[in-house]
């Protein structure tokens, strides 16, 4: 595909880094689980992993809007909010990628507010030279440099979602 610079992880690749973070992930913990996707992007990253997770789990997901406006504390809306409840229980969240964290360490923030017993993240990607403030990785796939990634769940103008793979998008679509 020529709008895709570089593929950076092939389906195998993700694949199999998903068996390895569900592998942990059963190891961790003891009980039911409740992991929450974070829409669009975690879709495809989800699907597998969940799949990987040997444990009775529930799963849930968000929608959030971010807006980097003016000031460099973020602001982050709640599109669609969870079906169910968080108090007393163990949350994992599954983001597609982690880039300066303002939406992750809002929604942990959120969260814990609800009373979630524990809350962990586990991100397919992300982006550590971008990071504005700290967000607490427990599982983390792979970390990337600062280039725009797109498939496996993220988009560009909402496109290349359905990629099967994670690639670097060539500058010439978005110049
Ligand atoms: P942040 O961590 O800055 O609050 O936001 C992370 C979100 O920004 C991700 O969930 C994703 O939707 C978007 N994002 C950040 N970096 C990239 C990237 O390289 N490619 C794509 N497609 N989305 C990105
Ligand atoms: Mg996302
Ligand atoms: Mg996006």
């Amino acid at each position: 595909m020529k709008e895709i610079e570089e593929i950076l992880y092939s389906e195998e690749v993700v694949m199999q880094k998903c068996r390895e973070l569900g592998e942990r992930i059963t190891a961790d913990y003891e009980g039911e689980l409740l992991v929450v996707g974070i829409l669009k992007g975690a879709v495809p990253f989800m699907a597998e992993l969940i799949k990987r997770i040997d444990l009775p789990i529930i799963i849930d997901f968000m929608d959030v809007s971010s807006y980097e406006g003016t000031t460099t504390s973020g602001e982050v809306r709640i599109l669609k909010d969870l079906e169910f409840r968080v108090e007393g229980r163990d949350v994992l969240i599954v983001e597609d990628i982690i880039d300066t964290g303002l939406t992750l360490s809002y929604l942990t923030e959120v969260l814990k507010k609800r009373g979630a017993k524990s809350i962990e993240i586990c991100s397919l990607l992300t982006k550590p030279k971008r990071r504005k403030v700290f967000v607490d990785t427990k599982y983390v796939g792979f970390e990337v440099d600062d280039k725009f990634v797109v498939g496996y769940g993220m988009d560009y103008n909402e496109k290349y979602r359905n990629l099967p793979f994670v690639g670097i998008l060539s500058e010439e679509v978005y110049k």
